[in-house]
């Protein structure tokens, strides 16, 4: 009997529907496929017995409360997750359920054992012996990233309801689209949703809390070159491509993602294409201090500079936005919201994981929009394609975590 009887069942319910986000989509959200499933999501919501459940047209987050229970007064407690998969091909998800894992055997995905999970590549699989595995068929991926999150979120509400006895505060949930285009949570709205502190619940592993990101921006590069005919070009063609090549180069060749880890920032070059005539380049650029972001982002601008300056003005146009920042900057004022999650994973019997994330998530931008908001774990693992997997230990410890958190909450205030 499982611990949570609806869990895994709504699980595999919502990892069926198919919610990919589109990078290139000029709507919010990205995709229709988003609105439907989270009007579902309301319709679960209201079912659960929440109240002010809503759908906000103006950024496509469902949201809800679960009034309190008690007469004191507690800080309001939120739990988010995002509804879009990554981009990668998620038509048709078939679940594989696989019971009591060894912690050693290669598992098959597809029939044919085209594509198969092996611990000798992915040797994060020994760590879930004699657990329950949810995979996929090998054609598509799972969508644990993050409807993981809202299976979680949505058993850990129904417990509530079911259990009266459990003192609450005020809870608010937010399912939101479009985070793995990361345009999502640029529309969240703080004072409507008006918790005190909140929680995604999109990590990986066991484990997981995040409190630290990169600061980000984007940079694009736009070349205009000089095109005549080869025969004459002695002294007057300018190759775009060349100084697009001669740009990446300028560049630190160390700074890169496959040269980096932990605490180190870089340059990504994402996309490269042009003629002779004109080049076109996109790029992030990751720091973890913001002094760093900054830094980076003076020395790419002097890098043009000084390519204007041999090729002519106006050549070389960098254009740089500021993504997102590291929300240890609000975390750091907050602590006892880090110390909250922590406590309640060693309660119910997990190793708290503190790691910086190499990356964002819609938790820096909302910190910085005054709620703060670490990330917890949801289980998935190698997300993003065929190889992803969730256990539903996992699942269930993520449950138990959210729980508890309330508890302490309670405890506490
Ligand atoms: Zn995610």
């Amino acid at each position: 009997m499982a611990k949570y009887e609806k869990l895994i069942p709504r699980f595999l319910e919502y990892v069926t529907t198919e919610t990919r986000s589109d990078e290139n989509a000029t709507t919010s959200p990205s995709t229709q496929t988003q609105v439907v499933f989270l009007h579902k999501l309301m319709d679960d919501l209201k079912e659960i017995g929440l109240s002010d459940v809503k759908y906000n047209e103006s950024n496509g987050y469902v949201t809800a409360l679960l009034p309190s229970n008690i007469d004191k007064k507690v800080p309001t407690m939120g739990f988010l997750s995002h509804v879009d998969t990554a981009d990668f091909n998620a038509k048709g998800v078939k679940p594989q359920i696989v019971e009591n894992y060894d912690g050693e055997s290669i598992i098959k995905l597809d029939e044919a054992g085209k594509f198969v999970l092996d611990p000798q590549e992915f040797p994060n699989m020994k760590n879930y012996k004699g657990q329950t595995l949810i995979t996929t068929d090998g054609s598509t991926l799972l969508g644990s990233d993050d409807k993981s999150g809202v299976a979680e979120i949505m058993t850990a509400m129904d417990f509530l309801v079911q259990h009266p006895e459990i003192k609450h505060g005020d809870i608010k949930i937010g399912f939101g689209p479009d985070e793995e285009i990361g345009t999502g949570a640029d529309h969240f709205d703080a004072k409507d949703f008006a918790a005190d502190f909140a929680y995604t619940m999109d990590g990986g592993p066991i484990g997981q809390l995040e409190y630290e990101t990169f600061n980000a921006a984007a940079m694009k590069v736009d070349i205009q070159g000089k095109n005549v005919h080869p025969s004459e070009a002695k002294d007057i063609m300018v190759n775009a491509l060349q100084v697009a090549v001669d740009f990446q180069n300028a560049l630190p060749s160390d700074e890169v993602p496959e040269k980096t880890d932990g605490r180190q920032g870089f340059y990504h070059l994402l996309s490269l294409e042009g003629t002779v005539d004109e080049a076109h380049m996109a790029y992030i650029i990751r720091d973890f201090e913001r002094d760093g972001l900054e830094e980076r982002k003076a020395f790419a601008a002097k890098v043009a500079d000084q390519m204007n300056a041999k090729y002519g003005e106006g050549r070389v146009v960098a254009t740089i936005k500021d993504q997102y920042y590291n929300m240890a900057e609000v975390l750091k004022d907050h602590m006892d919201v880090v110390e909250l999650a922590k406590d309640a994973m060693e309660a119910v019997g997990i190793k708290p994981l503190i790691e910086p994330v190499r990356g964002g998530t819609d938790g820096s931008k909302i910190s910085f929009m005054g709620i703060p908001t670490p990330n917890i774990f949801a289980g998935a693992e190698n997300m993003h394609g065929r190889y992803e997997f969730v256990s539903v230990e996992t699942m269930e410890k993520a449950v138990d975590t959210m729980l508890k958190m309330n508890d302490l909450n309670v405890e506490r205030n």
